[in-house]
């Protein structure tokens, strides 16, 4: 089997490339292991179809390139040094003739692009954004033991923020309490802010956490995650506090069954689409199809949003071993938000789920 490497060199015998010019921080990780981020600084990595790889990175993350495994060349450029004008050398030292030349046009911005344009005036550029993304969409079982250890951080998040769930608590204390916990189990760093919200708080998919003190009645919605050597985790869960109306009931049970459908859908082969209109028509059945404003899920890897994107008319085919959130959601306004997710993978037949806390509505006394 090719390694990354030599999938990419592979990518470019077949495409006629001469060399990719890869920019994103999380690229250059994924195929490198020398996982950084540069700031404005400059850190980049060159794949050539023929000749060995170049990493080029700021003189300050040298060292710690050389330690992370990465065996082929490293060159480090200072701070008072033209980075364009250290790589178009070192470019023009291994390559001639260039012709054309791979690079993500979703991340390389353009004042970069342009100084690499200048090098090689007469280069065409073609896009390595879908390359990437299906090499990493599809996950390796090493992957896939470190992002359970992940989830299982994630499930551990959510209990010490139930646990902790009382009258008067604001949603920030909530947060707060979470991430000590988790910063005591050596959690460095979340996959994206944590989001504690409740009661109408909650009916915002996307709301900010605020000084909004928790009651009897409320619905509390969690939605948090943790990197984990490099992977990210993504979960929700909402919990209700003390007794709810039918209607937030009702709500609520229409969500679990949506993301319950969506899960048994899964499958290789099965079409994304075919998962998140699954989720949709149990949510329309019930009668709340206008509360249900976004996708049913995304891709998660080693960052917490990626390829593929699960929507109503994504043809694209789930694979084994593809990682990725199932998370409906109903929001509506002054009653209830209700979201539940998880992170799957396809399997042969079926699914399976990473995260693992429970998805009964919880009652909190
Ligand atoms: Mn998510």
């Amino acid at each position: 089997m090719l390694n990354k490497l030599e999938k990419i060199q592979q990518h470019l015998k077949d495409n006629n490339l001469d060399f990719a010019y890869i920019s994103n921080p999380n690229n250059i990780g994924y195929i490198t292991g020398f996982y950084s981020d540069p700031h404005e600084r400059v850190l980049a990595l060159f794949i050539f179809a023929d000749t060995i790889p170049l990493l080029f990175a700021p003189s300050l993350d040298v060292n710690d390139a050389k330690a992370s495994g990465w065996e082929f060349d490293i060159n480090g450029y200072t701070d008072s040094q033209e980075p364009f004008e250290v790589i178009t050398e070192l470019l023009k030292a291994r390559t001639s003739d260039v012709s054309s030349i791979l690079i993500e046009k979703d991340h390389l911005i353009v004042e970069r692009f342009l100084a690499i344009k200048a090098a090689f005036p007469d280069a065409e550029f073609a896009n390595g954004t879908d390359l990437l993304n299906r090499m990493r969409v599809i996950k390796t079982a090493d992957e896939i033991a470190i992002m359970k250890e992940a989830a299982e951080l994630a499930d551990y998040a959510i209990q010490i923020g139930v646990n902790e769930i009382a009258e008067g608590k604001t949603e920030l204390e909530i947060i707060a309490k979470i991430e000590y916990e988790l910063k005591k189990k050596g959690v460095t760093e979340m996959s994206f802010s944590t989001m504690v919200l409740t009661g109408i708080n909650a009916a915002s998919p996307h709301g900010n956490p605020g000084l909004t003190k928790i009651q009897k009645g409320d619905l509390v919605l969690f939605d948090l995650g943790v990197m984990h050597k490099g992977y990210a985790s993504d979960i929700s869960r909402t919990v209700a506090f003390g007794s709810i109306t039918k209607e937030q009931e009702k709500i609520y049970n229409t969500v679990l069954k949506a993301q319950l459908t969506a899960m048994n859908t899964v499958k290789a082969g099965v079409a994304a689409k075919t998962i998140d209109l699954a989720a949709r028509q149990t949510i329309a059945d019930a009668g709340y199809g206008d509360y249900f404003p976004h996708r049913l899920g995304h891709g998660l890897g080693i960052t917490c949003h990626e390829f593929p994107s699960i929507t109503d008319n994504n043809e694209l085919l789930l694979e084994e071993n593809m990682v990725f959130t199932i998370e409906p959601g109903i929001y509506v306004p002054n009653i209830a938000g209700v979201r539940i997710e998880d992170d799957v993978v396809v399997t042969k037949d079926g699914v399976i789920s990473l995260t693992q806390y429970p998805k009964e509505l919880q009652i909190i006394q």
